[in-house]
């Protein structure tokens, strides 16, 4: 992900930013960033273009996405080195989180958005059905801002947009300041794709652009960043009243349990811990092992973790960090804890042999809950182990903190794994796997407790870029309603002895939920 350097621009200039590559420190461009008229521009011309593609039936939507679908697949290897290079990720990374995560939501939504927009006919139970018929319509919401982070930069930002899309809406799409390539390739892939003008645009720019896009009025925010931001995204959009989804940072655990295949989830551990370099907002970032397998574990995982390669090209396995900040709490975290009595068993440091912003994958143990490394998100490539008792400590540590986005757990029975990742305050838990239920679209995805406000993905989250309408039909053209007046104490006294009867009795009770046909 790039370094980014504000450049002096004299007043009434837009505002500049230089990039350089994390993982050679060179520069790789600069952008110019929008004046606060025209973010505004943009949402206008949002507006503009909105009705005529909400009045496209949604198949006519969904072409769309299918051209875009074909679009990535013909040029995958020219994104792929856009992402790269502003990222400093290996290939695979790019490959799988990105190109392959963005062709399944395609190809997703343009298929399964007619069903889950579809206009319902809903049965109405007890009395009111007898007069009432409803139904229920998803209407889009308008304008949809979309403010996405740098970690996942093409996914992130092109997942929220064609779910927005489907749902009708047009949107404006603020990738990261550090990764407004990536970004940029959402707009340029919808471009070719044919999307009409007006229903998305990207706006490279930075915090004070998505402040601004916030300002300018947006019907909705679907945000993914950090907590500290996600609370003003809230607060903000509380001042507007205006709904938003906050996807936000968490400290995800990983319980192993005595009876896990060790082997397995040694490689789960590297995997979930040191992908995009711990930079995954869904990364493990802590593991509590039961203290019975612990030692065997805990060698498996040294043994994996000191094989990583590192480079700035060619195949390697764990790439580059953000920016300087990024790297320097990594080494905050790592001092912290090892001031507190950890044991550095790999890594510990900046890779030496590396120019760029390279930390080394490191595991530690003799880790506390007094410790940052177990306490605050890290977003790098730290890996703490904790030996615990039994199971129930697992839990209760696992629970022991602020955040809620995701956890996994180890275990070679299905059942218990299930019983386990139910008491775990997380918003979403894997068994078996790292955590990857953001790939899942049929799994609604959100954080618990700081991680998060709403749901992302599938049928829920598509609802969610929708005001979902309720259209009540009165079945007998309005006729008892017409009749209300006057009131009368034989009217009510009649009403009183109603109610007696269907919910006072056995028979009234069973005719007051039952539902009537449509
Ligand atoms: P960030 O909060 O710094 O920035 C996210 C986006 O918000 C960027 O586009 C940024 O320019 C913009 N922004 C910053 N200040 C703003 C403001 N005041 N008003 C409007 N927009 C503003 O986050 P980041 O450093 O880019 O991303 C890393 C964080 O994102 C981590 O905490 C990670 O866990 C989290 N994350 C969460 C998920 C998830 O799905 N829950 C996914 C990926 C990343």
């Amino acid at each position: 992900m790039a370094i980014v350097t504000p450049l002096e621009t004299p007043p009434g200039v837009r505002r500049r930013l230089r990039l350089a590559s994390p993982a050679t420190l060179e520069p790789i461009g600069e952008i110019e960033l929008p004046t606060i008229e025209e973010v505004h521009a943009a949402i206008q011309a949002a507006r503009k273009a909105q009705p005529a593609w909400a009045a496209l039936p949604v198949k006519e939507r969904a072409r769309y996405m299918t051209k875009a679908l074909k679009v990535l697949l013909e040029r995958q290897d020219e994104f792929i080195q856009v992402l790269q290079r502003e990222t400093g990720k290996p290939r695979t990374e790019a490959l799988e989180m990105d190109i392959f995560a963005a062709c399944d939501a395609l190809q997703f939504y343009a298929k399964r958005s007619a069903r889950f927009l579809r206009p319902e006919r809903k049965r109405i139970h007890g009395v009111v059905g007898l007069s009432k018929q409803l139904r229920i319509v998803y209407r889009p919401l308008g304008v949809v801002g979309v403010i996405s982070p740098w970690n996942g930069p093409f996914i992130l930002s092109i997942n929220p947009t064609i779910q927005a899309l489907m749902a009708g809406n047009s949107v404006v799409l603020k990738p990261s300041s550090a990764t407004p390539y990536s970004g940029k390739l959402v707009g340029d892939l919808f471009e070719a794709a044919g999307l009409p003008q007006g229903v998305l645009t990207v706006l490279l720019g930075d915090a004070d652009t998505g402040a601004a896009l916030m300002e300018a009025g947006v019907d909705k925010i679907s945000f993914t960043g950090s907590v500290a931001t996600g609370r003003k995204i809230a607060m903000a959009c509380a001042e507007r009243l205006i709904p938003c989804t906050l996807e936000l940072g968490g400290k995800d655990p990983m319980v192993v349990l005595a009876d896990a295949d060790l082997d397995r989830a040694a490689g789960g551990a590297v995997a979930g811990a040191f992908m995009n370099a711990g930079q995954y907002c869904c990364g493990t970032e802590r593991i509590y092992v039961v203290e019975a397998v612990a030692d065997e574990f805990t060698r498996r995982v040294v043994e994996r973790a000191s094989k990583l390669r590192q480079a700035a090209g060619g195949e390697f396995d764990v790439g580059a960090m953000i920016w300087p900040r990024q790297l320097e709490i990594a080494e905050e975290h790592v001092a912290d804890a090892v001031a507190k009595g950890a044991k550095v068993l790999v890594g510990g440091r900046r890779n030496p042999t590396l120019k760029g912003l390279y930390y080394e994958p490191t595991v530690l143990t003799n880790v506390t809950h007094d410790m940052l490394v177990m306490r605050e998100e890290t977003f790098g490539p730290i890996l703490p182990i904790m030996r615990v008792r039994d199971e129930e400590e697992a839990i209760r540590l696992a629970n022991d903190t602020v955040y809620g986005l995701a956890a996994n757990v180890w275990t070679r029975n299905k059942r218990r794994g299930l019983g386990v990742a139910q008491r775990i305050n997380s918003g979403s838990v894997c068994v078996n796997d790292m955590a990857m239920t953001y790939g899942v679209p049929e799994a609604p995805f959100g954080g618990w407790k700081n991680s998060g406000i709403g749901q992302v993905n599938g049928e829920i989250g598509l609802r969610g870029y929708c005001h979902i309408q309720p259209i009540l039909i009165d079945r007998f053209g309005g006729k008892q309603t017409a009749n209300k007046y006057p009131y009368s104490f034989q009217k009510d006294a009649g009403m009183q002895k109603f109610i007696r009867f269907l919910w006072g009795t056995r028979l009234g009770r069973w005719l007051s939920m039952r539902r009537l046909p449509l």
